[in-house]
């Protein structure tokens, strides 16, 4: 949705309510029907015998025909998402797979029909659906899905990025846009501490992005010339950053941006805080401590041959500054005493209105937000049925055989574990 640039509330229902309509709830990553209806339509590029099969509705839009399928494939792979200009006409199937799956909306929505957050914008149903399906087939049912988004709130906005909010307590970043440089999960490790780094130049997130989708390099974080906070590799996921894999599945990598480049390397003031500020709340969100060097604070120079993160490292100019600025800070994080976006509290701490303080923590209960939020990825993660007493039925999804998305998940890493196992024995066997 972030893609997709649906980060508004009305942005988000009406993506929300067309593709709950294209895809029967996120059941339905591919078309029921076989694709036959769609031989020799020319209007989708079908020109080929068996193109109605071969293109038929795929992901979450539903996109169907070669012309479609072609379009799709240059848009990814201009983005250097995929390594040909004809990918998915070449592998027709991926599309429904849940890597492009979702990605396929986003590049509908955004590119493709660049009207719809205009009309979205505007809450014409009638002009959405027009761009989505070429008619208005299902309009009542797009309408019911619209109508039931919109009383959802806040909840149906990103979770990451978009208009949420920058939040401190939970988080949040200003900005995310992912790169395809890191590794699912890590291993099976925990989080152990933050790996400071310098940015050797200074950019903002998408700049450090595209070149970390082509040079096998990559950071959790980027905090900008101005104290931006960007996400380029979810904090779950393993950055590939210390040059040292055993150090990367256990840290989380924070790119500082040098306002001079060599031989001042100087970093702003404005940088040092926000870095020493997330640090610090990504030490109390992962319950690492109070921030303290060599324990929960690292330095990539410890891994690997390398000055990074030169003023800022251990000793350098800018090391005491930072760390104090990340204790100080953990300690208002503690004791609450500050906004989600890292303003003071009013003084006799009565909560406050206003938009950025909705989601203050307030002792251990959970936002009517996050309960639903929750409650979304519940649905999506069990399949959303429910019994009468409204338990999840658990019954999985027909696309991936009738599982879960977790036990899917399980499967799939136990053929990961399994493969390792050969390579550690063949590699044993010399
Ligand atoms: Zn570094």
């Amino acid at each position: 949705m972030t893609q997709a640039g649906a980060t508004t509330f009305l942005r988000a229902a009406h993506f929300i309510a067309q593709m709950g309509h294209e895809s029967g709830g996120l059941r339905w990553l591919e078309e029921i029907h076989d694709g036959s209806n769609y031989e020799g339509r020319n209007d989708l590029g079908n020109t080929v015998a068996g193109d109605g099969r071969r293109f038929k509705g795929r992901g979450i839009v539903q996109v169907t025909g070669r012309y479609n399928y072609g379009r799709f494939s240059q848009w990814a792979h201009g983005k250097g998402l995929v390594n040909s200009p004809t990918f998915f006409v070449d592998n027709p199937a991926q599309v429904a797979s849940p890597r492009w799956s979702f990605l396929v909306a986003a590049w509908y929505w955004s590119a493709e029909r660049p009207s719809l957050n205009a009309q979205a914008d505007a809450d014409s149903l009638d002009a959405v659906t027009r761009s989505i399906n070429g008619g208005t087939n299902g309009l009542a049912d797009r309408r019911q899905r619209l109508a039931r988004a919109k009383t959802l709130g806040d909840a149906i906005l990103p979770t990451k990025g978009g208009t949420v909010g920058f939040n401190y307590y939970t988080v949040e970043p200003h900005a995310t846009q992912l790169t395809s440089s890191y590794n699912t999960g890590r291993g099976g490790k925990k989080i152990e501490y933050v790996t400071r780094h310098h940015m050797a130049a200074n950019w903002n997130l998408a700049r450090c992005v595209a070149l970390w989708n082509t040079s096998q390099t990559s950071a959790h974080y980027t905090i900008n010339g101005t104290g931006g906070v960007g996400q380029a590799v979810y904090d779950s996921n393993t950055a590939w950053s210390n040059g040292y894999p055993a150090t990367n599945q256990v840290s989380i990598s924070i790119e500082h941006a040098n306002s001079a480049l060599a031989p001042a390397w100087t970093i702003s003031d404005a940088t040092i805080i926000a870095g020493a500020r997330w640090a610090a709340a990504l030490c109390l969100y992962y319950k690492l401590g109070r921030p303290v060097f060599g324990k929960n604070i690292r330095d990539h120079k410890e891994f690997n041959s390398t000055s990074c993160p030169m003023h800022l490292a251990n000793g350098g100019k800018y090391h005491q500054k930072w760390m104090n600025e990340a204790q100080s800070f953990y300690d208002k994080l503690v004791a609450k005493s500050v906004n989600p976006d890292g303003t003071p509290k009013a003084a006799g701490g009565g909560s406050q209105s206003g938009a950025t303080n909705t989601e203050t923590p307030k002792g251990d209960a959970l936002s009517a937000q996050a309960e639903k939020r929750i409650e979304l990825i519940l649905d999506q993660l069990a399949g959303p049925e429910k019994d009468a007493a409204g338990n999840y039925k658990f019954t999985g999804w027909p696309q991936l055989g009738n599982l879960t998305i977790v036990d899917n998940a399980v499967e799939q890493n136990k053929c990961i574990a399994d493969l390792e196992k050969t390579v550690a024995a063949l590699k044993g066997d010399k």
